[in-house]
């Protein structure tokens, strides 16, 4: 149990890590704030006149047109294409009702999300929404522990042998949240302070970030603290952490819930692997 728990601890918080990382360097947040006005302003200019002569070469039907993606992938980074991945997601519809229910049942299963624990997850959230909450309001994965042991243990179903291994140690090493949150606001604080930053720097972000999560302590604010040590050893800077200061509380509230959310649906896929 222990080696399971472990496991499934550092790969979901490398993948959350990952996430946040692809995410952040396909919206660039941080580039943004480089920009003087004058140079926004001759940007919005330029900008304007391509449109303009755009819309001069577009015919009729080309609003249908764009309707199709040429990458699925890159629509989904943009808000501006959401009928796209509305078109794709209707042909995804037709084409898995068209194929027989065994070859589609992967697919539809994973859109559930039931991933491996194989549960309902509207139920999954509506069980844990307690210990979101507290989570929320008292930035503390460490204070919403005990309400996070009862939740899984009342609503989900999780065995008390499995809570209370796997729940405390989530508590202090598992915080999926802060990993992603630490990855992310250290590429928006190179973006904005125009440090560029190179594949094998992004890689270390990832190794640093699970490290640096795993070392945080479950009490509020500690993920910023983490922060700058991880911004100074990657040569970013720890004072770029006044960047986001300011709104970290807001931050703090949003991390822990994820990590609260991240240590219940370990705690159910373990108590699921015990079962079978
Ligand atoms: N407040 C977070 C927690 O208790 C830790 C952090 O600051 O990232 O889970």
């Amino acid at each position: 149990m222990g080696f399971k728990t472990i496991g499934i601890y550092i790969t979901t918080t490398f993948i959350s890590v990952s996430i946040g990382l692809i995410l952040v360097n396909s919206f660039n947040p941080g580039d943004g704030i480089q920009y003087n006005y004058n140079v926004n302003l001759i940007n919005q200019v330029e900008s304007k006149e391509a449109s303009v002569k755009e819309a001069k070469e577009r015919g009729p039907l080309q609003p249908i047109i764009d309707i199709v993606p040429d990458n699925i992938f890159k629509s989904a980074t943009s808000n501006k294409n959401m009928l796209q991945i509305v078109f794709v997601s209707i042909l995804l519809g037709i084409g898995l009702l068209g194929i027989p229910k065994d070859r589609s049942k992967s697919i539809i299963s994973a859109i559930d999300i039931k991933f491996i624990a194989k549960y309902p997850i509207k139920q999954f959230f509506r069980g844990i929404s307690k210990a979101q909450l507290l989570a929320f309001s008292t930035s503390s994965s460490g204070a919403t522990l005990p309400v996070t042991m009862d939740c899984c243990e009342k609503n989900l179903g999780v065995k008390k042998e499995v809570s209370s291994f796997v729940l405390p140690i989530g508590a202090t090493v598992n915080m999926d949240g802060t990993a992603l949150y630490q990855s992310v606001a250290a590429v928006f604080i190179a973006q904005a302070t125009g440090i560029p930053l190179d594949i094998y720097d992004q890689i270390s972000i990832i190794v640093m970030t699970v490290i640096a999560s795993i070392g945080t302590a479950a009490v509020p604010s500690a993920g910023i603290v983490m922060l700058i040590i991880i911004l100074d050893t990657i040569g970013i800077g720890g004072a770029g952490v006044a960047l986001i200061i300011g709104v970290d509380r807001i931050l703090d509230m949003l991390r822990t819930t994820t990590n609260v959310t991240g240590d219940a649906a370990v705690a159910l896929t373990i108590n699921q692997l015990e079962k079978s």
